[in-house]
């Protein structure tokens, strides 16, 4: 017998969300974002579950070029975009052999990519810096290699992608306001060339009525897929109608009653006022559960909400049994997923439900349910 942890993937409920994009996205393309190994959820199984979706002009967006060429050999046809482009001009000739479209973002990807020796045209992305100022092309540089794309023979489509910082903030209106005013400044300079853009993450494409449904404006979704909140505080996944499709279980290991002023775990962080009923549960950071999760971080037992108390283990977490008193041990506990939302640990543990997700560790056993 195993240790009892368990992540369940429920791929019904990933095609459930991915339409729900569709709905916000209208006629405009939907690129599922599936980096990370899908936000810890699988890369291939993901991919293979959203396929019979996808639209002809839908595909997928990745960061890491290996699973790109492993999702087109297992057949995967649609567009594949990698996010961050390429690393090395040494990935070029792959990324022309199995049909992937590069992000080029700044000005050494485009110079390497028009120098390359290709047998074939390829589709890019350009990436524009409109305020986030991590990664794309100055106002300058645009105008650059614009022309020196446009009159590449290596190149087939140009899209124009940029990458809102706010689109999740609590002010809704002002998120993507500057960056969309910088955007329309970019183009004018440019001559407003009649290039599609790739702009809305999940936060913009359900608050901004006004870039999505247009058949320009193309849209990567990425934690709304998964069954996150891309603004938690504001509206929850399930006011979104988003179902969660990781939920980690495990069991209770041990039960044992502590007396008033014995403190629990490393540290002693928690004390006990009174008399207390408390289980262990297998689970622990080495498991991806956050070690920054503090006394209080909500958790389900037989259904039943409760809480942690003290430090997170590498292996092991403490709950709150004394108001369940019927609980025994083996009984199950869902960490986050179906019954307790992971945005609801998240921000008890002050993060966001993508590092939960995507910090799964190996060791979780996954189970997988398809319908
Ligand atoms: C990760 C990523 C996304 C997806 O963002 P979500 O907030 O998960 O929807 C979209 N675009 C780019 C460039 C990304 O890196």
């Amino acid at each position: 017998m195993s240790r009892p942890i368990q992540a369940h993937i429920d791929l019904a409920a990933l095609r459930h969300n991915f339409n729900i994009a569709l709905t916000y996205a209208e006629s405009a393309s939907v690129f599922a974002v599936l980096k990370a190994n899908a936000y810890g959820h699988g890369l291939s199984r993901c991919a293979s579950a959203l396929r019979p979706c996808m639209r002809n002009t839908d595909g997928i967006a990745l960061v890491e070029i290996e699973g790109a060429i492993a999702l087109r050999e297992s057949g995967i046809r649609h567009p594949i975009l990698l996010l961050e482009g390429f690393y090395d001009p040494e990935e070029i000739p792959l990324i022309a052999e199995y049909q992937l479209i590069p992000t080029l973002h700044c000005m050494e990807q485009v110079h390497a990519l028009i120098r390359a020796a290709l047998p074939v045209r390829i589709p890019v992305y350009l990436k524009l810096n409109t305020g986030m100022n991590r990664l794309g092309l100055t106002h300058d540089e645009f105008m650059l290699a614009l022309s020196l794309l446009k009159t590449s023979r290596q190149i087939s489509t140009i899209t124009l992608m940029t990458h809102f910082s706010d689109a999740d903030c609590a002010a809704e209106g002002v998120g993507i306001t500057m960056q969309m005013q910088r955007l329309q400044h970019l183009l004018h300079a440019a001559g407003n060339p009649e290039l599609p853009l790739s702009l809305a993450n999940s936060a913009a494409l359900i608050r901004y009525p006004e870039i999505r449904g247009n058949p320009v404006y193309g849209a990567r979704p990425g934690i709304m897929l998964y069954g996150g909140s891309p603004f938690p505080e504001q509206q929850s996944a399930m006011e979104l109608g988003l179902q969660p499709v990781m939920t980690l279980v495990s069991k209770l290991i041990a039960i044992r009653d502590i007396a008033a002023n014995d403190r629990v775990g490393y540290s002693g962080a928690f004390t006990a006022h009174e008399p207390m009923r408390i289980g262990i549960v297998a689970c622990g950071y080495a498991d991806g559960y956050p070690r920054h999760a503090p006394t209080g971080t909500p958790v389900l037992v037989d259904g039943l909400r409760t809480r942690t108390l003290g430090r997170v283990s590498m292996d092991k977490i403490c709950i709150d049994l004394t108001a369940m008193p019927h609980v025994t041990q083996g009984a199950r506990v869902v960490l986050w997923g179906q019954g307790l939302p992971a945005d609801e640990v998240a921000s008890a543990s002050k993060t966001i439900s993508y590092e939960l997700f995507c910090a799964l560790a190996a060791r979780v056993p996954v189970t997988v349910t398809a319908a």
